[in-house]
């Protein structure tokens, strides 16, 4: 699976990256699930779970959250209406109008890719919402969180604050594909390490993944994989991941 892929929503985001692109690219690549994950937003997870549907393929909707101290954290649900309740606290604490030109544009599709309009929140911005409470809010609706990009020297919780802070439940930890192979220096004990593409552009689509044993495709069921591997605590839990 690879739980990492933005969408033409995302200020910084390929405008090719609409239903049909990303998933041919993830079939190519020979994924079996992924996860679309714009920053700040989920209002083209509906369109992308439709197109997946069409298809037979599994697409799991999310959402990056940027948080007070620029950190970067992923929620993702089974329930889309669990995935917007969350959309709607990011934008009741994001300020600002996007700038299309400036930062990019941000386009909300339909299953077939067609434009619907532009969202004109400010995407790229940081909301004034604490670690906490978003990882809070991701629980209690029932979605799994994780650390974006922990290896990256800027947006990612070790580069911010230094350390995962206590009484902070991460569901697993996220490396980017240019992290080093050597994964030690990453591993905090009964946290799951994962690594996904974080992809902008078509052909990022696959370029790391992760392999997790499920039952059925879905966050629950991820949920499960990860509890189970934390709870064996020998390897720090570590999952084989690849890229
Ligand atoms: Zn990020
Ligand atoms: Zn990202």
């Amino acid at each position: 699976m690879d739980l990492h892929i933005h969408t033409c929503l995302s200020p910084c985001g390929d405008s090719k990256m609409i239903p049909e692109t990303v998933l041919s690219h993830a079939k190519m690549h020979g994924l079996q699930i992924i996860g679309i994950s714009d920053h700040n937003s989920a209002e083209n997870v509906a369109a992308f779970k439709e197109a997946g549907e069409r298809i037979g393929f599994p697409v799991i909707g999310g959402i990056e959250v940027t948080m007070l101290e620029e950190i970067h954290v992923l929620g993702f649900f089974d329930e889309l209406e669990n995935l917007l309740q969350l959309q709607d606290l990011v934008y009741n604490h994001l300020q600002g109008e996007n700038d299309g030109e400036a930062f990019g544009e941000q386009y909300v599709v339909d299953a077939d890719g067609f434009v619907a309009r532009s969202c004109r929140k400010l995407l790229i911005g940081a909301t004034d919402l604490s670690l906490e409470k978003v990882l809070d809010s991701i629980h209690q609706l029932d979605g799994i969180a994780r650390a974006s990009h922990i290896d990256r020297a800027s947006f990612s919780v070790l580069s911010q604050l230094g350390f995962i802070p206590e009484g902070i439940y991460f569901d697993a930890l996220e490396l980017s594909p240019q992290a080093q192979t050597d994964t030690a220096e990453y591993k905090n004990p009964g946290i799951p390490l994962v690594r996904f593409s974080d992809s902008h552009h078509p052909q990022d689509i696959g370029r790391s993944f992760s392999v997790l044993s499920l039952g059925e495709p879905c966050v629950a069921e991820i949920r499960r994989a990860l509890r189970e591997r934390r709870d064996c605590k020998g390897d720090g839990g570590y999952l084989f991941t690849y890229t």
